[in-house]
């Protein structure tokens, strides 16, 4: 026997139609080079209708590629939704990429049309004349004197000016392409995930569950996170459904300039990789901000060390560990304590927190030795590769051949290492390819980083195997030591400092004091530039 329910297509259609129907009076707010640009839903969704119209009337159309090169801003917003709910695909492109991985991306995703931010341009100038499907561009906001490179191009107020203000979408099939992202992967050229509206929909459900990121109209939200990285990990989205406000930093991501725009539009919600609140931490030691009105930072793209969510706990804030990848939409799991460990003693509390938490309804995980391929026992020991399914979840590659063995047995096979607790809780230990092997044991690098930067004059530090003609690899600690303690710190005390907590033979082998830790285009440790250098 049939359900007897409507067959109602989930597209963002019905996102866009709900937020300019029921909260035309809430507000987006950017930080612009001109100061705080500010208008409301209302406005938002007129200004979509006529991108949508100016797309169409330009030769766009279903299932064409629709590229954007910019920061967390209005006009973002504004394409987030106009190309997926004309039936186009939304690509976001990656700023930071190297031109080459540029070129690769654009034309691998056949993108026909880019739209760029001013201050953007000059990048994509560098590499126009190597892309071989883009037709035109359009600048959002001033360009700077141009060499014309870009051919042709057109300013964004004029590619929408004298449009409707309101759209008769398409239908859509649910499961019609709506966004896609190249994931930023370390071997190999990127890959491109497809998402579908449906995915989308659900996901945007699971950001605002009341243990995924509990995302309402009554909140502000403020992402960090770039819109090029996993669609902002979902919350542009999710943010519109709900009605919630925004406001969005532009390309100013210093630490002092974000706290500032929480302060004054009282957000509540921020999301964004550690380095981030890593530095905000260091500003908050200096500079008195009533940032009061912040109930979650939701904070993952790596582990969060525990220092950092004890140093924010002493400031008041909540930080909430949650894991995810490009090929998850990306939010898959997120830590939130159970009903049973909200009595727990602090130190308990900051332990669990630490872990990347539970997953949210809809994704279902294993855990699965990489040797013998069966699934772990959920004793918080016993490591394996963590295996998720379920409706957000990329099932292929866009036009790749190579990656089969990913997606094996209707699992995505994450590259990531887990342990679990006996609640079904998990914790990343690291990536199958940073995990130390030293004498045939695994060291988990990603543990020992933790530990070290809860040292009080450690910033930041990352952990990788070097060889050894005797134990195959040994740890290797890289530590950047806070400003006031350079050359006042030393290899002994780190290890004086880690020998109470991790057994004899995890100890790292040196410590190089460095710099500063490389980080990918996405504001992760470069574990890779690491290597290379200190192979020798
Ligand atoms: P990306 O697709 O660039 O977002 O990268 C996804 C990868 O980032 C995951 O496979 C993990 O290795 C890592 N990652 C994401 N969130 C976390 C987290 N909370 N803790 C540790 N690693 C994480």
């Amino acid at each position: 026997m049939q359900g007897l329910m409507m067959d109602y297509p989930l597209t963002l259609q019905h996102a866009y139609n709900r937020a300019v129907r029921i909260f035309p009076r809430k507000e987006i707010v950017t930080r612009t080079e001109d100061g705080i640009h500010r208008y409301t839903y209302r406005e938002w969704g007129k200004r979509t209708a006529q991108l949508a119209h100016a797309l169409h009337n330009a030769g766009f159309q279903e299932g064409d590629r629709i590229a954007t090169f910019g920061w967390n801003t209005y006009r973002h917003l504004e394409l987030y939704f106009a190309v997926p709910c004309l039936g186009a695909v939304l690509h976001t492109l990656n700023i930071r990429l190297f031109a080459e991985q540029l070129v690769y991306i654009i034309n691998n995703a056949e993108d026909k049309i880019i739209f760029v931010d001013g201050d953007l341009v000059p990048l994509l100038e560098s590499i126009a004349g190597e892309l071989k499907t883009v037709k035109q561009y359009v600048i959002m906001g001033e360009a700077p004197q141009s060499s014309g490179k870009l051919h042709p191009s057109v300013d964004y107020e004029s590619f929408i000016a004298n449009q409707p203000e309101t759209y008769d979408w398409p239908q859509l099939d649910e499961n019609t392409a709506a966004a896609m992202c190249y994931t930023s992967g370390t071997t190999g050229n990127p890959k491109g995930v497809v998402y579908s509206h449906r995915s989308v929909f659900l996901h945007s459900m699971g950001v605002g569950l009341a243990d995924g990121a509990a995302l309402s109209e009554r909140d502000t939200v403020l992402p960090v996170v770039p819109m090029f990285h996993a669609n902002a990990w979902g919350f542009p989205h999710a943010g519109i459904m709900m009605g919630s406000k925004f406001v969005l930093p532009g390309r100013f991501l210093d630490p002092l300039k974000i706290a500032q725009l929480m302060a004054e539009e009282h957000v509540t919600v921020a999301c964004g990789v550690p380095t981030i609140w890593i530095g905000m931490l260091q500003m908050l030691e200096r500079e008195q901000l009533d940032l009061s009105s912040l109930r979650a930072i939701y904070c993952g793209g790596s582990a969060v060390p525990r220092s950092l969510i004890e140093g924010l706990n002493h400031k008041n804030l909540n930080i909430v560990h949650a894991w995810g990848m490009t090929e998850t939409s990306p939010l898959a799991s997120l830590c939130k304590l159970r009903s049973y460990q909200l009595d727990l003693p602090l130190e308990e509390v900051f332990r669990i927190k630490a872990k990347q938490g539970t997953v949210l309804p809809c994704v279902d995980f294993r855990v699965v030795d990489m040797e013998t391929g069966q699934e772990v026992p959920w004793d918080n020991k016993s490591y394996g590769e963590l295996q998720v399914r379920g409706p957000w979840i990329a099932r292929a590659y866009f036009a790749d051949t190579e990656s089969a063995a990913k997606f094996a047995e209707g699992w995505l096979r994450t590259g990531d290492v887990a342990v679990v607790d006996e609640d079904g809780m998990l914790q990343l230990v690291d990536r199958t390819k940073d995990l130390v092997k030293s004498g045939g044991e695994w060291i988990s690098s990603v543990e020992l980083e933790g530990l070290i930067m809860g040292y009080h004059k450690v910033l930041e530090a990352a952990v990788i195997g070097i060889p050894d003609q005797k134990w195959s690899e040994r740890p290797l600690a890289c530590v950047v030591p806070k400003p006031d303690y350079v050359g006042q710190i030393t290899k002994e005390e780190i290890i004086e400092y880690l020998t109470p907590h991790v057994a004899k033979w995890w100890l790292p082998e040196d410590v190089a004091f460095v710099e500063a830790i490389p980080k990918t285009s996405v504001g992760k440790f470069d574990k890779k530039v690491l290597r290379a250098r200190f192979e020798a």
